[in-house]
């Protein structure tokens, strides 16, 4: 399970074992954020809407879900993961804090993984250089790094990313 602050670079890593390390198996959470440029459906996200999130929800279909930066909600399906897990795979979640303290509860023996930026500046180096968001969303989504920076105590590891490459295979090397 894989959390850290936002704009740390936890989608650029995922991006990384999936290329690398192709026996990881990655979730494909589902989002009621509308698809950024270049985000394919099913690929990156399963983007639904409100009415079909709300469906999950009471159909119990997701293992975790949260609303992310105060805005949307995102969710983990639940059976894929099982269905991993199940079969002796290995499963790499990528979500935010809410969710992770979800999952700690449903699932005890997962391996909780902190990923920090270099320094503080760093991270806001990065959540201003993508570009992607309106001020008010940069402020929010700032906001919301700030209370995940302090949470890297709640973790079993913290790594660094300092080099994409590098934190991948860290990554990967914790399943031995
Ligand atoms: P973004 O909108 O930039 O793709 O993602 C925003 C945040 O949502 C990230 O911090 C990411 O970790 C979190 N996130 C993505 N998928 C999930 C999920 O399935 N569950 C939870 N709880 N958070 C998620």
């Amino acid at each position: 399970m894989l959390a850290g602050p936002t704009a740390v670079g936890k989608g650029t890593v995922v991006a990384e074992v999936r290329r690398h390390h192709p026996q990881v198996w990655v979730s494909v959470s589902v989002t009621t954020r509308p698809p950024r440029p270049g985000e394919r459906h099913a690929e990156h996200y399963l983007f639904v809407t409100g009415a079909e999130f709300d469906r999950m929800i009471a159909a119990d279909e997701l293992l975790e879900w949260a609303v992310v930066h105060g805005t949307h909600r995102y969710g983990t399906p639940r059976r894929p993961v099982e269905r991993v897990l199940a079969d002796g795979g290995r499963a790499l979640l990528e979500i935010d804090l809410q969710g992770a303290r979800q999952v700690r509860t449903a699932m005890p023996d997962a391996c909780f993984v902190f990923l920090a930026p270099p320094s503080w500046e760093e991270l806001v180096r990065r959540l201003v250089g993508r570009g992607t968001e309106s001020a008010e969303e940069r402020e929010r989504r700032l906001a919301t790094a700030r209370a995940e920076m302090a949470a890297e105590a709640e973790f079993d590891v913290t790594i660094v990313n300092a080099e994409v490459r590098q934190a991948a295979d860290d990554l990967v090397a914790l399943w031995g």
